[in-house]
């Protein structure tokens, strides 16, 4: 491995990488089959990721001809490491054995150990027979869009394919590990004025965002429309806020602390709620809404900006959908990704009927759309959100922090990268956009 890293570091041509020796085992943070039940009984909020992600060495799989071998330099943790790690809402062994059944290749997914992560920036060192366009040497970052591309059901929208999964979650092999394997048309080219840390931590959710907002499969956000944001400093709402307001929409922010309100003022989004400020109680007990409640979250948005929102970017799912519906415009649309707070969701049909709302179900982005959500990110219009950096070993302990909603933005993790601020290619474009622009989330903490 301290070879393929200083090739890295040499910055080593494409012949080079091609030749280096790859290891027959590798560093990967990982969970246990054998772990899948040491949670029963316990509640949600008390399921510690830090006891179920482990850190150690597994065999290097081998490579299928539409795959790449990446040498992971760093990767992030995403909502789904923790989901993962907890065993919830289901075990992702369930998902590997599934997708095991599929073919041949897919056979090698189904193991004891699941290497988790959905994201990577790294270099190619061994491509596929069948991969045509990356090679070793490249730099690049992944996307998390696993499919079978040769299925009709993805040649249209490639998230509508029916073998359609996320890497590293509903796949083996994925980015929380010094070595990673991807399907080509998962690579994209690494955002040159960032550091291999800030290029990992974007892909997941920006280009989740970039569908839920920007995307005609989305909400197809136009100028002028007000979005309110829940989580807005969180891994996919800051990205949310962005987009907002790069294609001339008014963001409103929620967040639950005065820091975070901080942040999404320098962002550039003036209309905040704090929601624990504003102790909105949505529900009078588990199963009765608080209607006064949600007529009140409305005012507030109008007291801000002088309307109800024409989209609302939903993901805390039970605690604030029933709410979130009610607030959006007449003919609005709640975009909904995620349900963190609980899945099973309520909401007064009598408001969105009568008032002809639109209800859209995102997930991730299909191939275009996260190669578009990168291109702005490597054209400096959309900038990464990177609040902390951890070492791989650490990996538990930045999992703990997303499920305990400890953290802001995203949080990074150095996987081959001996250190932060390396793979920096094109200081120009840093210089230009400014470090101030770059670092919001990290100077926060
Ligand atoms: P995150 O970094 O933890 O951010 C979520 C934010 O939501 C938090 O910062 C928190 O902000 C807010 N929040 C949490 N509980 C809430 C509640 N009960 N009411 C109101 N706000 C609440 O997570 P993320 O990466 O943004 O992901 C958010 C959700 O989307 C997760 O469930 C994740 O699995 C899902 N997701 C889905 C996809 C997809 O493709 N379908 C992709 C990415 C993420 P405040 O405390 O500041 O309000």
């Amino acid at each position: 491995m301290q070879e393929i890293l200083k090739a890295i570091m040499d910055d080593a041509d494409s012949e080079t990488f091609a030749n280096l020796k790859i290891p027959a085992t590798y560093r990967a943070a990982h969970i246990l089959k054998s772990e899948e039940t040491i949670f029963a009984g316990v509640a949600s909020k008390d399921k510690d990721p830090r006891k179920t992600v482990h850190i150690g060495q597994v065999p290097t799989p081998e490579l299928a001809p539409d795959e790449c071998l990446v040498a992971v330099m760093a990767s992030s943790i995403n909502f789904n490491t923790v989901w993962s790690a907890i065993f919830e809402p289901v075990s992702t062994f369930g998902a590997l054995a599934r997708l095991a059944r599929e073919s041949e290749w897919a056979k090698r997914h189904d193991l004891d150990y699941h290497v988790l992560g959905s994201d990577a920036a790294g270099v190619v060192l061994r491509v596929g027979t069948a991969v045509r366009n990356w090679k070793p040497g490249d730099k690049v970052t992944a996307h998390c869009n696993h499919l079978d591309d040769q299925d009709p059901s993805a040649h249209d929208d490639s998230m509508m394919a029916t073998n359609q999964r996320i890497w590293g979650y509903e796949t083996n092999f994925g980015g929380l590990a010094e070595l990673a394997v991807l399907k080509a048309n998962q690579l994209m080219p690494k955002p040159k004025h960032l550091s291999w840390e800030e290029s990992a931590v974007n892909a997941l959710c920006s280009s989740t965002s970039y569908r839920m907002l920007v995307s005609k499969n989305g909400a197809a956000m136009k100028q002028g429309d007000v979005v309110l944001i829940w989580g807005a400093t969180g891994g996919i709402g800051a990205y949310a806020v962005q987009y907002v307001l790069n294609g001339g929409g008014i963001p409103v922010g929620v967040v639950s602390s005065p820091e975070k309100a901080k942040i999404l003022h320098e962002l550039g989004c003036h209309a905040v709620i704090d929601r624990k400020t504003a102790n909105y109680k949505f529900w009078n007990d588990d199963n009765t809404h608080n209607e006064s409640e949600w007529r009140r979250l409305g005012k507030d948005i109008r007291g801000l900006v002088g309307e109800d929102p024409d989209i609302v970017f939903e993901h805390p799912g039970r605690s604030t959908f029933g709410a979130s519906m009610y607030v959006v415009k007449r003919g609005g649309t709640v975009v909904t990704c995620a349900a963190t707070s609980g899945f099973m969701l309520e909401f007064d049909n009598r408001h969105f009927w009568m008032r002809l709302k639109r209800l859209v179900g995102s997930h991730f982005a299909n191939y275009r759309e996260a190669w578009e959500a990168n291109r702005l990110m490597s054209k400096g219009m959309i900038h990464p959100v990177l609040s902390q950096v951890f070492s791989l070993d650490e990996t538990g302990t930045a999992a703990y922090q997303v499920h305990k909603n400890l953290h802001e933005g995203k949080l990074g993790v150095l996987c081959l990268a001996p250190k932060e601020g390396l793979g920096i290619t094109d200081k120009e474009l840093r210089a230009k956009i400014g470090e101030d622009k770059l670092t919001i989330f990290r100077r926060a903490k």
